[in-house]
């Protein structure tokens, strides 16, 4: 006997320009012409660090903060995060600076806690197959950014999606954080061919995290204007205001001000492909930039 099989609902493309879009709070739209940035430290530390970031984000008209309090190390003697107490800090820097608040969510038990103060759950890497807590999710309406697992086909991604959708939350967002491979020199290899395909493939939207992907802050640039390029929706970034001090990640984490020098390049390379990303350009905004290439080149900073 034949088995019926839905058609799956990330495939349900109305049309080819069938877009879904998920707003994250009330001023971010993932999805529409808009290339999205989301920026923030790998793991949320103190006071002190969040309030630079969230300072650096409002200046540059970046509206989504992401920060880490639970963190899936892969030692269990690593910072596990602050934990519920970072919660506080959260709802502190959201109403000072209305900022939308993206963190990762790691069991279930975390859901009704987080879901007080953020505004869309980060389903990491190490997870994007717990399908108990794809389930669960699935019965909220919260904002969901799905990392593709670091082994997973783009089949299994999207079945992982499936799992969300199906349990009757549509607001998915896809993310593409470099995939495990034989070279450990960059730490993943992005896969920039699966943003373009899964772009042709479903109708939800795809950022990509250059900072998982490679490893390496200098090639975040690079590979962040490479995902624009190819019709990625936006981006995550790691950033601190010092990042080699960063608890977790510090190698792929970049400073505020190479965020701010970042932005306005990227800003060219969607409005040629037909985007748009709306960054500050104000002479403020670039004379901090200005100073931090001169310094960075060795010129004398005037
Ligand atoms: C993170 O976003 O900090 C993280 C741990 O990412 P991933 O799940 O992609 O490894
Ligand atoms: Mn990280």
């Amino acid at each position: 006997m034949k088995m019926f099989t839905p058609e799956k609902l990330c495939h349900q493309k109305k049309s080819e320009d069938h877009q879904t879009r998920v707003a994250i709070g009330s001023s971010v739209l993932v999805g529409g012409s808009d290339i999205v940035v989301v920026a923030g430290p790998c793991a949320v530390e103190s006071e002190d660090q969040m309030t630079q970031i969230a300072q650096t984000l409002t200046r540059l008209n970046i509206r989504c903060l992401r920060g880490g309090i639970f963190k899936p190390r892969s030692s269990p003697y690593s910072f596990q995060g602050l934990g519920e107490s970072g919660l506080a800090l959260f709802s502190r820097i959201k109403e000072k600076y209305a900022l939308a608040i993206i963190t990762e969510v790691m069991s279930e038990a975390q859901i009704e806690p987080l879901s007080l103060v953020v505004d869309c759950f980060q389903v990491g890497s190490r997870n994007m197959q717990n399908f108990e807590l794809l389930k669960a999710l699935g019965k909220t309406q919260k904002p969901i950014l799905l990392k593709r697992g670091m082994a997973a086909t783009l089949e299994e991604f999207l079945l992982a999606a499936e799992y969300i959708l199906a349990a009757g939350n549509p607001n998915v967002i896809l993310c593409e954080r470099g995939i495990r491979s034989f070279d450990p020199m960059t730490r993943n290899v992005l896969d920039l061919g699966a943003v373009a395909l899964l772009k042709q493939m479903t109708h939800l939207p795809v950022l990509v995290d250059p900072s998982h992907a490679t490893g390496q802050r200098s090639l975040i640039a690079p590979t962040a204007k490479a995902a624009i390029a190819v019709g990625a929706d936006g981006l995550l970034i790691e950033t601190h205001p010092n990042p080699d001090q960063s608890v977790s990640d510090a190698a792929q984490t970049i400073s505020l001000e190479d965020l701010s020098i970042l932005m306005p390049e990227l800003e060219a390379i969607a409005h040629a492909v037909g985007r748009s990303l709306v960054c500050d350009t104000s002479p403020a905004s670039r004379n901090v930039s200005m100073l931090n290439t001169q310094m960075a080149v060795g010129l004398p900073c005037s």
